[in-house]
Protein backbone atom coordinates (compact mmCIF):
# COMPACT_ATOMS: atom_id res chain seq x y z
CA UNK A 1 0.00 0.00 0.00
CA UNK A 2 1.07 3.70 -1.09
CA UNK A 3 2.12 5.61 2.09
CA UNK A 4 -0.06 8.51 0.94
CA UNK A 5 -2.97 6.13 0.73
CA UNK A 6 -2.39 4.50 4.00
CA UNK A 7 -2.25 7.79 5.80
CA UNK A 8 -6.04 8.03 4.49
CA UNK A 9 -7.25 4.57 5.25
CA UNK A 10 -5.84 4.44 8.80
CA UNK A 11 -7.79 7.89 10.01
CA UNK A 12 -10.17 6.18 9.27
CA UNK A 13 -10.06 2.79 10.52
CA UNK A 14 -9.15 4.74 13.81
CA UNK A 15 -12.32 6.35 13.55
CA UNK A 16 -14.50 2.94 13.22
CA UNK A 17 -12.53 1.22 16.28
CA UNK A 18 -13.11 4.70 18.49
CA UNK A 19 -16.68 3.64 17.91
CA UNK A 20 -17.25 7.94 16.45
CA UNK A 21 -19.06 7.80 13.24
CA UNK A 22 -19.79 11.05 13.88
CA UNK A 23 -22.87 12.20 12.71
CA UNK A 24 -24.36 15.36 11.97
CA UNK A 25 -28.12 16.67 10.75
CA UNK A 26 -29.65 20.24 11.78
CA UNK A 27 -31.33 20.45 14.26
CA UNK A 28 -34.02 22.84 16.02
CA UNK A 29 -34.66 23.13 19.49
CA UNK A 30 -37.74 24.60 21.17
CA UNK A 31 -37.78 25.43 24.86
CA UNK A 32 -40.67 25.59 26.14
CA UNK A 33 -41.01 27.57 29.54
CA UNK A 34 -43.50 25.84 32.16
CA UNK A 35 -44.63 23.42 30.18
CA UNK A 36 -45.24 20.40 32.99
CA UNK A 37 -45.04 16.68 32.20
CA UNK A 38 -48.35 16.11 32.06
CA UNK A 39 -49.55 19.09 30.00
CA UNK A 40 -49.05 16.59 26.99
CA UNK A 41 -51.57 14.06 28.05
CA UNK A 42 -54.51 13.82 26.08
CA UNK A 43 -53.11 13.40 22.89
CA UNK A 44 -56.26 13.22 20.99
CA UNK A 45 -56.54 16.70 21.38
CA UNK A 46 -53.29 17.61 19.99
CA UNK A 47 -52.62 16.34 16.66
CA UNK A 48 -49.81 18.98 16.31
CA UNK A 49 -47.89 16.71 19.18
CA UNK A 50 -49.78 13.29 18.13
CA UNK A 51 -48.22 13.88 14.81
CA UNK A 52 -44.69 14.72 16.04
CA UNK A 53 -44.63 11.85 18.28
CA UNK A 54 -45.47 9.27 15.48
CA UNK A 55 -42.10 10.16 14.03
CA UNK A 56 -40.21 10.14 17.18
CA UNK A 57 -39.97 9.81 21.41
CA UNK A 58 -41.29 10.93 24.44
CA UNK A 59 -40.22 10.18 28.11
CA UNK A 60 -42.44 9.66 31.16
CA UNK A 61 -41.26 12.92 32.60
CA UNK A 62 -37.88 14.72 32.49
CA UNK A 63 -36.82 16.04 35.81
CA UNK A 64 -35.53 19.54 36.14
CA UNK A 65 -32.49 20.31 37.69
CA UNK A 66 -32.57 22.34 41.31
CA UNK A 67 -33.89 25.21 41.77
CA UNK A 68 -36.96 24.27 39.31
CA UNK A 69 -36.61 27.81 38.33
CA UNK A 70 -35.98 29.21 34.31
CA UNK A 71 -32.43 30.70 34.50
CA UNK A 72 -30.50 27.89 36.07
CA UNK A 73 -32.21 25.19 33.91
CA UNK A 74 -32.49 26.79 30.51
CA UNK A 75 -28.37 26.67 31.06
CA UNK A 76 -28.35 22.99 32.79
CA UNK A 77 -30.14 21.87 28.99
CA UNK A 78 -27.90 23.99 26.93
CA UNK A 79 -24.39 22.82 28.81
CA UNK A 80 -25.27 19.81 30.32
CA UNK A 81 -24.14 20.67 33.32
CA UNK A 82 -25.82 20.99 36.98
CA UNK A 83 -26.19 24.01 38.74
CA UNK A 84 -23.62 23.94 40.94
CA UNK A 85 -20.82 23.15 38.24
CA UNK A 86 -22.44 25.89 35.63
CA UNK A 87 -23.15 28.78 38.08
CA UNK A 88 -26.08 30.01 36.76
CA UNK A 89 -28.05 29.22 40.12
CA UNK A 90 -31.25 31.54 40.21
CA UNK A 91 -33.44 33.54 38.04
CA UNK A 92 -32.05 36.37 40.49
CA UNK A 93 -28.17 36.74 41.85
CA UNK A 94 -26.04 38.58 43.22
CA UNK A 95 -22.32 38.68 43.31
CA UNK A 96 -20.96 39.52 46.74
CA UNK A 97 -17.99 40.19 45.37
CA UNK A 98 -18.44 42.79 42.53
CA UNK A 99 -21.86 43.97 43.78
CA UNK A 100 -23.34 43.35 40.72
CA UNK A 101 -26.91 41.61 40.13
CA UNK A 102 -28.60 39.66 37.82
CA UNK A 103 -32.55 40.09 37.52
CA UNK A 104 -34.19 37.50 35.39
CA UNK A 105 -32.28 38.82 32.55
CA UNK A 106 -33.55 42.05 32.12
CA UNK A 107 -31.00 44.57 33.43
CA UNK A 108 -28.04 45.78 31.48
CA UNK A 109 -25.67 43.83 33.95
CA UNK A 110 -27.54 40.67 33.60
CA UNK A 111 -25.19 40.20 29.71
CA UNK A 112 -21.86 40.65 31.75
CA UNK A 113 -19.92 37.96 30.96
CA UNK A 114 -19.71 36.64 34.69
CA UNK A 115 -22.90 34.99 34.81
CA UNK A 116 -22.50 33.32 31.86
CA UNK A 117 -19.06 32.09 31.41
CA UNK A 118 -19.30 29.23 34.30
CA UNK A 119 -19.82 26.89 31.23
CA UNK A 120 -20.12 27.04 27.35
CA UNK A 121 -23.36 26.50 26.24
CA UNK A 122 -24.03 24.39 23.03
CA UNK A 123 -24.84 26.94 20.57
CA UNK A 124 -20.92 28.89 21.80
CA UNK A 125 -19.55 25.60 20.76
CA UNK A 126 -21.05 24.96 17.59
CA UNK A 127 -20.19 28.23 16.18
CA UNK A 128 -17.09 27.83 17.69
CA UNK A 129 -17.02 24.38 15.53
CA UNK A 130 -18.12 26.65 12.38
CA UNK A 131 -21.67 25.84 12.57
CA UNK A 132 -24.07 28.96 12.11
CA UNK A 133 -26.93 28.51 15.01
CA UNK A 134 -30.11 31.60 14.75
CA UNK A 135 -32.08 31.81 18.31
CA UNK A 136 -35.13 33.49 18.20
CA UNK A 137 -36.32 34.58 21.41
CA UNK A 138 -34.25 32.55 23.31
CA UNK A 139 -33.30 34.58 26.43
CA UNK A 140 -29.33 35.31 26.68
CA UNK A 141 -28.85 34.73 22.96
CA UNK A 142 -28.19 38.54 22.60
CA UNK A 143 -24.49 38.00 25.42
CA UNK A 144 -21.41 37.17 24.16
CA UNK A 145 -20.62 34.12 26.21
CA UNK A 146 -16.50 33.49 26.13
CA UNK A 147 -16.62 35.93 23.15
CA UNK A 148 -19.12 34.01 20.71
CA UNK A 149 -22.48 35.10 19.76
CA UNK A 150 -24.47 32.74 17.57
CA UNK A 151 -24.92 34.08 13.87
CA UNK A 152 -28.41 35.34 14.37
CA UNK A 153 -30.68 36.42 17.67
CA UNK A 154 -33.99 37.62 18.20
CA UNK A 155 -33.86 39.15 21.51
CA UNK A 156 -36.23 38.04 24.41
CA UNK A 157 -39.43 40.03 24.79
CA UNK A 158 -41.78 39.43 27.53
CA UNK A 159 -44.51 36.69 25.89
CA UNK A 160 -43.93 36.73 22.40
CA UNK A 161 -47.10 36.44 20.15
CA UNK A 162 -48.70 33.19 18.62
CA UNK A 163 -47.69 35.33 15.09
CA UNK A 164 -44.40 35.21 16.57
CA UNK A 165 -43.76 32.10 17.07
CA UNK A 166 -45.22 30.93 13.55
CA UNK A 167 -42.84 33.45 12.19
CA UNK A 168 -39.66 31.91 14.13
CA UNK A 169 -40.80 28.68 12.53
CA UNK A 170 -40.96 29.36 9.32
CA UNK A 171 -37.51 31.58 9.35
CA UNK A 172 -36.05 28.39 11.25
CA UNK A 173 -37.11 26.29 8.96
CA UNK A 174 -36.10 27.96 5.78
CA UNK A 175 -32.41 28.83 7.20
CA UNK A 176 -32.28 25.02 8.18
CA UNK A 177 -33.81 23.91 5.09
CA UNK A 178 -31.43 26.23 2.66
CA UNK A 179 -28.11 25.02 4.83
CA UNK A 180 -27.74 28.88 6.23
CA UNK A 181 -28.05 27.58 9.55
CA UNK A 182 -26.95 24.14 11.00
CA UNK A 183 -28.96 24.83 14.51
CA UNK A 184 -31.87 26.96 15.00
CA UNK A 185 -33.75 27.73 18.48
CA UNK A 186 -37.19 28.78 19.61
CA UNK A 187 -38.24 30.40 23.08
CA UNK A 188 -42.25 29.90 23.72
CA UNK A 189 -43.34 31.80 27.34
CA UNK A 190 -46.76 31.55 27.10
CA UNK A 191 -47.64 28.52 29.36
CA UNK A 192 -45.14 29.59 32.06
CA UNK A 193 -46.85 32.92 32.03
CA UNK A 194 -50.36 31.69 31.97
CA UNK A 195 -49.28 29.03 34.60
CA UNK A 196 -48.22 31.51 37.02
CA UNK A 197 -51.50 33.86 36.70
CA UNK A 198 -54.04 31.24 36.66
CA UNK A 199 -52.26 28.29 37.80
CA UNK A 200 -51.57 24.78 36.21
CA UNK A 201 -54.92 23.28 36.33
CA UNK A 202 -56.55 26.49 34.48
CA UNK A 203 -58.83 26.50 31.26
CA UNK A 204 -56.34 29.59 30.55
CA UNK A 205 -53.35 26.84 30.41
CA UNK A 206 -55.16 24.72 28.51
CA UNK A 207 -56.20 26.72 26.32
CA UNK A 208 -51.76 27.87 25.93
CA UNK A 209 -51.07 24.13 25.53
CA UNK A 210 -53.66 23.88 22.41
CA UNK A 211 -52.73 27.05 20.81
CA UNK A 212 -49.37 25.77 20.88
CA UNK A 213 -50.03 23.00 19.13
CA UNK A 214 -51.21 24.76 16.35
CA UNK A 215 -47.93 25.87 15.94
CA UNK A 216 -46.56 22.17 16.14
CA UNK A 217 -49.21 21.49 13.13
CA UNK A 218 -47.67 24.31 11.76
CA UNK A 219 -44.14 23.09 11.92
CA UNK A 220 -45.10 19.68 10.82
CA UNK A 221 -46.49 20.76 7.83
CA UNK A 222 -43.12 22.99 7.07
CA UNK A 223 -41.09 19.87 7.49
CA UNK A 224 -43.54 18.37 4.93
CA UNK A 225 -43.26 20.96 2.14
CA UNK A 226 -39.78 21.74 2.34
CA UNK A 227 -39.25 17.68 2.86
CA UNK A 228 -36.93 17.68 5.86
CA UNK A 229 -38.78 14.34 7.14
CA UNK A 230 -35.55 12.15 6.45
CA UNK A 231 -33.14 15.17 7.28
CA UNK A 232 -33.61 17.52 10.28
CA UNK A 233 -33.82 16.65 13.96
CA UNK A 234 -36.50 18.80 16.11
CA UNK A 235 -36.35 18.24 19.93
CA UNK A 236 -39.01 20.14 22.29
CA UNK A 237 -38.47 20.46 25.78
CA UNK A 238 -39.16 22.34 28.88
CA UNK A 239 -37.56 23.90 31.83
CA UNK A 240 -39.35 22.89 34.80
CA UNK A 241 -43.36 22.19 35.42
CA UNK A 242 -45.98 24.63 37.89
CA UNK A 243 -47.93 23.78 40.85
CA UNK A 244 -50.60 25.49 42.32
CA UNK A 245 -49.78 27.88 44.98
CA UNK A 246 -52.10 29.67 47.54
CA UNK A 247 -51.99 32.95 48.32
CA UNK A 248 -52.51 34.25 51.28
CA UNK A 249 -53.61 31.08 53.22
CA UNK A 250 -49.34 29.87 52.24
CA UNK A 251 -47.14 32.32 52.57
CA UNK A 252 -44.22 32.37 55.28
CA UNK A 253 -43.49 36.52 55.80
CA UNK A 254 -40.02 36.81 56.74
CA UNK A 255 -40.10 39.66 58.60
CA UNK A 256 -42.63 37.85 61.23
CA UNK A 257 -39.71 35.42 61.55
CA UNK A 258 -36.19 37.45 61.45
CA UNK A 259 -35.08 40.97 61.76
CA UNK A 260 -34.61 42.19 58.16
CA UNK A 261 -32.03 44.53 59.62
CA UNK A 262 -29.98 41.58 59.86
CA UNK A 263 -30.15 40.87 56.23
CA UNK A 264 -27.75 42.55 54.29
CA UNK A 265 -28.76 41.08 50.96
CA UNK A 266 -32.20 39.02 50.02
CA UNK A 267 -32.53 38.07 46.23
CA UNK A 268 -35.62 36.57 44.76
CA UNK A 269 -39.12 35.78 46.49
CA UNK A 270 -41.03 32.19 46.21
CA UNK A 271 -39.90 29.00 46.69
CA UNK A 272 -35.81 29.38 47.06
CA UNK A 273 -35.01 32.78 48.51
CA UNK A 274 -31.16 33.90 49.07
CA UNK A 275 -30.43 35.69 52.20
CA UNK A 276 -26.83 37.50 52.88
CA UNK A 277 -27.46 38.42 56.94
CA UNK A 278 -24.71 40.56 58.08
CA UNK A 279 -21.37 38.78 59.14
CA UNK A 280 -22.20 39.31 62.72
CA UNK A 281 -25.67 37.88 62.51
CA UNK A 282 -25.53 34.99 60.52
CA UNK A 283 -26.13 32.57 63.90
CA UNK A 284 -29.14 34.85 65.07
CA UNK A 285 -31.09 34.78 61.58
CA UNK A 286 -30.20 31.20 61.03
CA UNK A 287 -31.37 29.26 63.97
CA UNK A 288 -32.80 26.20 62.45
CA UNK A 289 -30.38 25.64 59.52
CA UNK A 290 -30.18 22.65 57.18
CA UNK A 291 -27.77 21.22 54.74
CA UNK A 292 -28.93 21.21 51.54
CA UNK A 293 -29.28 17.83 50.21
CA UNK A 294 -26.45 16.02 47.84
CA UNK A 295 -28.54 15.33 45.10
CA UNK A 296 -29.32 19.32 44.54
CA UNK A 297 -26.00 19.81 43.32
CA UNK A 298 -26.56 23.25 44.48
CA UNK A 299 -24.08 24.45 47.27
CA UNK A 300 -20.73 24.68 45.11
CA UNK A 301 -22.41 27.63 42.70
CA UNK A 302 -20.34 31.00 43.40
CA UNK A 303 -22.98 32.84 43.39
CA UNK A 304 -24.99 31.09 46.07
CA UNK A 305 -25.94 33.07 49.31
CA UNK A 306 -24.60 31.63 52.59
CA UNK A 307 -28.22 31.36 53.41
CA UNK A 308 -30.88 30.00 50.84
CA UNK A 309 -34.34 28.98 52.27
CA UNK A 310 -36.27 26.27 50.38
CA UNK A 311 -40.15 26.34 50.88
CA UNK A 312 -41.72 23.20 50.58
CA UNK A 313 -44.02 22.36 48.08
CA UNK A 314 -47.10 25.12 47.55
CA UNK A 315 -45.63 27.54 49.93
CA UNK A 316 -44.33 31.17 49.04
CA UNK A 317 -41.60 33.03 50.75
CA UNK A 318 -41.55 36.59 51.11
CA UNK A 319 -40.57 39.42 53.00
CA UNK A 320 -44.26 40.09 53.88
CA UNK A 321 -47.38 40.05 52.01
CA UNK A 322 -46.94 43.67 50.72
CA UNK A 323 -44.24 42.70 48.73
CA UNK A 324 -45.62 39.23 47.34
CA UNK A 325 -45.26 40.04 42.63
CA UNK A 326 -48.65 40.67 42.29
CA UNK A 327 -49.71 40.77 38.39
CA UNK A 328 -51.40 43.75 36.62
CA UNK A 329 -55.01 41.78 35.31
CA UNK A 330 -56.55 45.03 34.57
CA UNK A 331 -55.72 48.43 32.81
CA UNK A 332 -55.54 50.89 35.34
CA UNK A 333 -53.60 51.38 39.09
CA UNK A 334 -51.51 48.94 40.72
CA UNK A 335 -50.64 45.33 40.15
CA UNK A 336 -53.05 43.59 42.01
CA UNK A 337 -53.49 40.29 40.69
CA UNK A 338 -52.79 37.03 42.18
CA UNK A 339 -50.72 34.27 41.12
CA UNK A 340 -51.68 30.80 41.33
CA UNK A 341 -48.76 29.15 39.81
CA UNK A 342 -45.32 28.53 40.88
CA UNK A 343 -42.20 26.91 39.94
CA UNK A 344 -38.52 26.52 42.05
CA UNK A 345 -39.40 23.97 44.05
CA UNK A 346 -36.91 20.64 45.19
CA UNK A 347 -36.74 18.58 41.84
CA UNK A 348 -37.77 15.64 43.00
CA UNK A 349 -41.67 16.87 43.79
CA UNK A 350 -43.58 15.92 40.44
CA UNK A 351 -45.43 19.23 39.71
CA UNK A 352 -42.02 20.17 38.80
CA UNK A 353 -41.49 17.60 36.22
CA UNK A 354 -40.89 19.08 32.60
CA UNK A 355 -41.04 17.74 29.59
CA UNK A 356 -39.69 16.04 26.40
CA UNK A 357 -39.85 14.74 22.97
CA UNK A 358 -37.88 14.53 19.76
CA UNK A 359 -38.94 14.09 16.06
CA UNK A 360 -36.89 13.06 13.03
CA UNK A 361 -34.30 10.69 11.55
CA UNK A 362 -31.84 9.98 14.57
CA UNK A 363 -34.63 8.88 16.95
CA UNK A 364 -36.93 6.03 16.95
CA UNK A 365 -40.80 6.56 15.93
CA UNK A 366 -43.64 6.20 18.23
CA UNK A 367 -41.80 5.47 21.72
CA UNK A 368 -42.05 6.40 25.09
CA UNK A 369 -39.34 6.05 27.45
CA UNK A 370 -38.15 6.20 30.88
CA UNK A 371 -37.29 9.42 32.83
CA UNK A 372 -34.40 11.33 31.73
CA UNK A 373 -32.75 14.79 33.24
CA UNK A 374 -32.38 17.88 32.18
CA UNK A 375 -28.47 17.39 31.82
CA UNK A 376 -29.05 14.41 29.98
CA UNK A 377 -30.26 16.54 26.71
CA UNK A 378 -27.08 18.46 25.77
CA UNK A 379 -25.27 14.89 24.74
CA UNK A 380 -28.07 13.98 22.50
CA UNK A 381 -28.09 17.06 20.98
CA UNK A 382 -23.95 16.93 20.34
CA UNK A 383 -25.00 13.68 19.01
CA UNK A 384 -27.29 14.23 16.39
CA UNK A 385 -25.45 18.24 15.45
CA UNK A 386 -22.37 15.95 15.25
CA UNK A 387 -20.73 18.64 17.83
CA UNK A 388 -17.91 17.32 20.02
CA UNK A 389 -19.88 17.38 23.60
CA UNK A 390 -17.43 19.37 26.19
CA UNK A 391 -17.17 17.71 29.63
CA UNK A 392 -21.05 17.28 31.24
CA UNK A 393 -23.32 15.74 33.96
CA UNK A 394 -25.41 14.35 31.92
CA UNK A 395 -25.91 10.46 31.37
CA UNK A 396 -25.75 8.77 28.58
CA UNK A 397 -27.06 5.71 28.87
CA UNK A 398 -30.31 7.34 29.68
CA UNK A 399 -30.91 8.70 26.38
CA UNK A 400 -28.95 6.21 24.51
CA UNK A 401 -32.21 4.08 23.64
CA UNK A 402 -33.67 7.41 22.12
CA UNK A 403 -31.84 7.43 19.18
CA UNK A 404 -32.82 5.06 16.31
CA UNK A 405 -29.14 4.02 15.72
CA UNK A 406 -30.10 3.30 11.91
CA UNK A 407 -28.19 6.12 10.28
CA UNK A 408 -25.20 5.43 12.45
CA UNK A 409 -24.81 1.99 11.46
CA UNK A 410 -25.40 2.88 7.87
CA UNK A 411 -22.69 5.53 8.00
CA UNK A 412 -20.66 3.25 9.84
CA UNK A 413 -21.39 0.16 7.29
CA UNK A 414 -20.61 2.16 4.51
CA UNK A 415 -17.25 3.02 6.13
CA UNK A 416 -16.52 -0.19 6.93
CA UNK A 417 -16.98 -1.49 3.32
CA UNK A 418 -15.13 1.57 2.10
CA UNK A 419 -12.61 0.45 3.89
CA UNK A 420 -12.60 -3.22 2.54
CA UNK A 421 -12.56 -2.11 -1.02
CA UNK A 422 -9.54 -0.54 -0.67
CA UNK A 423 -7.74 -2.86 1.48
CA UNK A 424 -8.63 -5.34 -1.24
CA UNK A 425 -7.49 -3.15 -4.27
CA UNK A 426 -4.46 -1.90 -2.55
CA UNK A 427 -2.98 -5.30 -1.60
CA UNK A 428 -0.34 -6.49 -3.70
CA UNK A 429 -1.52 -9.29 -6.03
CA UNK A 430 -5.50 -7.59 -6.44
ZN1 LIG B 1 -42.01 30.80 35.57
Amino acid sequence: MSSALSCLLLPLLMLLWSGQCVMSRPLLAFLIDGFRADYMDGLDALPGFRELLRRGVTVDYMTADFPTLSYPNYYSLMTGRRCESHHMTGNYMWDEHSKKEFLIGINPDSRLPMWWDGAEPLWVTAQKASMKVHMYYWPGCEVEIRGVRPAFCEEYVYNPSLQNLTDSIHKALNVLSSGQAHMAAVYWEKIDVEGHHFGPDSPEVRRAVLELDKAMQVLSRGITEKNLEEKLNVLLFSDHGMTKIQWMDKVIELDKHINMSDISKMMDRGPVVSLWPLASKHQQVSHAEHQYPERFFYRGGKFVSPLTLVAEPGWFIAENKRLLPFWKNDSSGPARGWQHGWHGYDNEFLDMRAFFLAAGPDFKQNVRAGPIQTVDLYNLMCRTLGVEPLPNNGSWSRVECLLSGARESTLCYGMVLFSVLLELLLTPGH
